[in-house]
């Protein structure tokens, strides 16, 4: 038995107006498979309203252990309301539908609160109901943990909520509507001629999403991937027939024939450079280092360790995001005599652009075509770091926006 997931986000289920197109959206798709289940996000700007709320009510004065559990229960209301109103449009539409909330769906989580952790579903009786024909409507975003308590998933989460559902469902696919019309080659908004893409797989979409591009969270690519539920991201704002849309088709690698050596250019400005000048060349002082900015809670991105001047000694390079990087000072300059280093830079003017794609694991040359595109604009390069199928260079903020158009011309991606 067919069964399909949809999912909403904020934008698209904005107020009311908006509600009752994605009812229409909803119907209409209710007519090519009777077994829907559609996720939703809360209205755009809800769940910043409610963290600020939260914040207000005590949890800026506590500590994470005396508020992250009551700070769930408020920012997860936001979701509560709009699969209520969903429900409520397709029933006036003549359809059969009604709301789930995380606890309903028994959708467990880990303890983690604020960035919970699925861990499964119990239960039949939400897989029944989508088989009976009842339109399910989902709080996204929220779960329950194994003291009964809610839980959210981290911002975003509605997407992995609608992941989760989906390969719970064993659904076909699962059809992400947002506010653009899908995944494109870098933000439309710095490079008018940005492209659409039409097929991208989970490991380029993976690195495209932690890498800055804001489609999907990244831990919904991932459960995508382990799960092989293949994700369209769509347009909520299209008109209903005669209209492409398509969209982009997140799957497998195997089933896209004509791979690009680039897919696509991403870039973060939240971006921060660390520098430890002067520690002790020696066997342990790395491990001594990164395990201290772990126990911070500092999640490190590139690192680079050369020569100093001095002998025996070494300047200790990485890069965060600017949150992290207070953190990192933090932890270093307590730790100061322990490390003793000679000196410790922080840098937040700097900016992280990035090249993806699978077709760079059977090709050469893609480094040099890269840099070349940025020596030719004058654009000096920081640090460099690459994976199988990415190379990110840091540079310097100001250039963000003419490294990135360079790189998008360079890699043929530009639109006709
Ligand atoms: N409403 C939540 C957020 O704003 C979850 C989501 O929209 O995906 O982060
Ligand atoms: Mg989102």
């Amino acid at each position: 038995m067919e069964r399909t997931v949809l999912k909403f986000g904020g934008t698209s289920v904005a107020d009311l107006e908006r509600i009752h197109h994605v009812a229409d959206i909803v119907a209409m798709r209710a007519q090519q498979t009777p077994r829907l289940a559609v996720i939703v996000s809360a209205m755009a700007g809800e769940t910043n309203k409610l963290v600020t709320y939260a914040q207000k009510a005590g949890a800026d004065q506590l500590s994470p252990s005396d508020y992250e559990d009551e700070y769930d229960v408020i920012v997860a209301s936001g979701e509560q309301v709009t699969a209520g109103l969903l429900a409520l449009a397709l029933r006036q539409r003549g359809y059969k539908a009604r709301s789930w909330l995380g606890w309903q769906l028994a959708l467990q989580t880990n303890m983690a609160h604020g960035s919970a952790r699925i861990t499964g579903f119990e239960g039949d009786a939400f897989p029944d109901a989508v088989d009976s024909g009842e339109i399910a409507v989902i709080a996204g975003f929220q779960g329950v943990t194994g003291k009964n308590r809610i839980s959210t998933l981290g911002r975003g989460g509605s997407d992995t909520s609608a992941v989760a559902v989906a390969a719970a469902l064993s659904a076909k696919s699962c059809d992400i509507y947002t506010d653009v019309d899908g995944v494109y080659t870098t933000d439309p908004r710095i490079v008018t001629k940005a492209r659409r893409i039409e097929k991208i797989s989970y490991e380029e979409m993976l690195e495209m999403a932690s890498l800055g591009a804001k489609v999907l969270q990244t831990r919904s690519v991932e459960l995508a991937m382990n799960h092989k539920v293949p994700i369209r991201v769509l347009s909520s704002f299209k008109g209903l027939v005669d209209e492409d849309n398509s969209g982009t088709l997140v799957c497998d690698e195997d089933y896209i024939v004509e791979k690009q050596i680039v897919s696509g250019v991403a870039y973060s400005r939240d971006e921060a450079k660390v520098t430890l000048f002067g520690v002790a060349d020696t066997p342990g002082m790395a491990s001594r280092i990164f395990s201290l900015l772990a126990a911070a809670g500092v999640n490190v991105d590139m690192i680079v360790q050369a020569n100093a001047r001095g002998p025996a000694l070494a300047n200790m390079v990485f890069t965060c995001t600017s949150k992290h990087s207070t953190l990192a000072e933090d932890a270093l300059n307590r730790a100061r005599d322990e490390i003793n280093f000679e000196a410790l830079e922080v840098n937040t003017d700097v900016a992280k652009v990035s090249i993806i794609g699978v077709g760079m694991k059977s090709h050469t040359g893609v480094a040099e075509t890269m840099f070349r595109a940025l020596y030719e604009k004058g654009i000096n390069i920081d640090v460099i770091a690459t994976s199988e199928i990415k190379i990110s260079i840091l540079i310097e903020a100001a250039y963000t926006e003419l490294a990135v158009r360079a790189l998008h011309t360079a890699f043929g991606l530009d639109a006709a």
